[in-house]
């Protein structure tokens, strides 16, 4: 397959941010995601991995293929959500993003937000929870509580859209943590059911009917 990084779809102001990164040069793909971008549901986990990187999409990992397992488990599919990682691109041998990446990559986050317009967003795992609850301040990410304080519980959020905070634009956000699908793989006995009565408090909220 071709990388797409040179794909002309990429040219706005939120991917010439990420093209400057060095994640940029050394990955294969940009990974911008997968599944349905009408749905109300919006996945974000944290990164790409090595499977991700190679094929240009989200979540078709080891990681992925427990996500596909947890959805059915709630009678969901890739067709009732979309998933989108922090992230962009790989980090070398997946190392923690650190936080200029996130600086510089979550604006195209934000602006898929916008453009697709979730009734709820679901972050999977500590640095998208941390991401938002933090609402999108990078700098105040560490201080945020960690996802087993915060799992499933929806709380209305409200980011900054001008880091100067000049305009008061702000984009609203129905927030609601789960347990990363990677972390379920390594703790399944104990996480799952958790995960799966999150999902229930996510379904409630989008009035989901199968
Ligand atoms: N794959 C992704 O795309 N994101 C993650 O957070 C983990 C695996």
């Amino acid at each position: 397959m071709e990388s797409n990084k040179k794909s002309s779809e990429f040219n706005f102001l939120e991917a010439a941010l990420v093209k400057r990164t060095e994640l940029f040069e050394g990955c294969t793909n940009i990974v911008v995601g997968d599944g349905n971008l009408n749905a109300d549901i919006l996945f974000v986990g944290e990164a790409p991995g090595r499977n991700e990187d190679l094929q240009g999409v989200p979540f078709c990992g080891a990681a992925g293929k427990n996500l596909d397992k947890l959805l059915d488990n709630v009678g969901l599919s890739l067709d009732d959500v979309y998933v989108a990682n922090i992230l962009k691109c790989r980090p070398p041998e997946n190392r923690d993003p650190l936080p200029d990446e996130i600086k510089a990559h979550t604006p195209w986050l934000l602006k898929q937000i916008r453009d697709m317009k979730p009734r709820v967003v679901c972050s999977l795992g500590n640095y998208a929870t941390k991401f938002f609850m933090s609402l999108g301040d990078v700098d105040l990410m560490k201080s945020q509580p960690g996802i087993t304080e915060v799992h499933g519980v929806a709380r209305d959020i409200e980011i900054p859209l001008d880091s100067e905070h000049q305009t008061g634009q702000v984009l609203k956000i129905k927030l609601i943590p789960l347990f990363h699908p990677a972390a379920i793989i390594y703790n399944r006995t104990k996480l799952t059911p958790l995960w799966e009565a999150d999902m229930l408090v996510v379904k409630n909220e989008v009035n989901f009917v199968a």
